[in-house]
């Protein structure tokens, strides 16, 4: 176990369970823990998607889900206003890196803040802009793999275009896959349709 996500959304939205299900799916559910579920979860609570992809989740917050014997100074915050990029040397240094699951927001809120205050561990950054949780956690496997920060091939905001008329900018930095494209959570791209279209439907 290694990547822990403190859930810090009202239940599982789609988007959630989409970027969730990528992590899984990149990392492998052995080395994944989601903690800080409601008191009172059931497996009967944990989205299909998820529970076919083998999550292990607990009602524990991350305090309390970390062995007491494991030092602070084994743990690692994610955490864009850290002041030290996450650099593949700090694979070694570390025995928890540690996310929160938030859906960011634009601008950033610093929701992380309130993991930076529980934990009191040291943080990395992984640069200045603030990426999707499973983004997140994408850069910090390929840099604990080996590739530093700055030579992660990334696109900041891009803009989804859906036809000559519809288009959405994502306020997030990603990481960019072997056609230069952004590289989202499968599913994503029909769940932003879907959430344009109902907007659009909205507004006229
Ligand atoms: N603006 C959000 C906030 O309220 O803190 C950022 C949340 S981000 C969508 C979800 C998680 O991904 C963060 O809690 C953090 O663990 C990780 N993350 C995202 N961008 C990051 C960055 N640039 N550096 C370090 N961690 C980052």
């Amino acid at each position: 176990m290694k990547y822990i996500i403190e859930h810090m959304e009202k239940g599982f939205s789609e988007w959630v369970i989409l970027e969730y299900a990528q992590i899984l799916r990149d990392v492998g559910f052995e080395n994944l823990i989601l903690t800080s579920l409601p008191q009172g979860t059931t497996q009967d609570d944990i989205p299909d998607k998820l529970t076919q992809l083998g999550l292990q989740w607990s009602t524990k917050d991350v305090t309390h889900f970390i062995p007491a014997s494991t030092p602070r100074s084994r743990l690692c915050l994610l955490d864009p206003k850290a002041e030290k990029d996450l650099e593949p040397s700090d694979k070694q240094a570390f025995d928890y890196f540690i996310f929160g699951g938030i859906l960011g927001s634009h601008p950033p809120k610093d929701r992380t803040g309130v993991l930076r205050e529980k934990l009191k561990c040291p943080g990395r950054r992984l640069g200045e802009l603030q990426m999707s949780t499973d983004t997140a956690v994408r850069a910090t496997k390929h840099i604990l793999d080996g590739t530093r920060m700055e030579n992660l091939k990334c696109i900041d905001y891009p803009e989804i275009r859906f036809n000559k008329h519809e288009a959405t900018e994502m306020p997030f930095r990603y990481i960019l896959d072997g056609n230069g494209r952004p590289i989202l959570p499968d599913g994503m791209l029909d769940l932003i349709k879907k959430d344009t279209e109902r907007t659009l439907d909205d507004f006229f």
